[in-house]
């Protein structure tokens, strides 16, 4: 079938991937779905439930060889019916993915490169610090009195790849040294 430039634009313009290529009578529906199914082929599907937030979708993990393949909603699930967030829909590429970064990288004041630390370096001097500035700022009363047990010169953060367990406890650690200043960039 031959194409012109003129065809293409027409087809393209407000029209997705797929559409586009259906309005060129080129339909590709089979091939998405033979690369999709080929992908999961033999693989075990597991029913799980997406970590990171209260909706609590259903999905499905496609594992090989002890391997996660694939993660996609469960369409079985009453709560979300097959459908996830942008954020559940991309939990595969968060537990296999080439540029996540697994070691700690450590830029000292002052300096222009950063080194690699171990592990326990690292939580250990994050310990040291909040402990050390928490100590430092901790207020248990203003002037007029009233007692605030709390310290403002520490702003904690969460990452949108915090699981609902792990939000839990950081906030009640947060809370339990004083820390008021508590948010999550998921929902800024
Ligand atoms: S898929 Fe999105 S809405 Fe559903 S539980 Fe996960 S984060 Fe929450």
């Amino acid at each position: 079938m031959a194409v012109s430039r003129r065809d293409f634009l027409r087809a393209g313009s407000g029209a997705t991937a797929l559409g586009t290529m259906a309005a060129l009578g080129i339909d590709l529906a089979p091939t998405v779905a033979r690369a999709q199914q080929l992908r999961i082929a033999n693989a075990r599907a597991v029913p799980t439930i997406c970590p990171y937030c209260a909706v609590g979708c259903g999905m499905i993990a496609h594992v090989v060889d002890n391997k996660v393949v694939n993660i996609e909603g469960n369409p079985d699930s009453p709560v979300n019916e097959g459908n996830l967030c942008p954020k559940g829909a991309a939990s595969y590429q968060l537990q296999d993915n080439p540029n996540r970064i697994t070691d700690v990288l450590y830029r000292a004041p002052g300096a222009t490169e950063w080194e690699k630390k171990p592990l326990d370096w690292a939580m250990d001097r994050i310990a040291e610090l909040t402990k050390k500035t928490r100590d430092e700022t901790f207020v248990e009363t203003l002037p007029d009195g009233k007692l605030v047990n709390h310290s403002l010169g520490i702003f904690s953060l969460g990452g949108a790849t915090m699981d609902n367990e792990w939000n839990y406890i950081h906030s009640k650690l947060m809370r339990g040294i004083g820390v008021v200043a508590i948010e999550n960039q998921a929902r800024i």
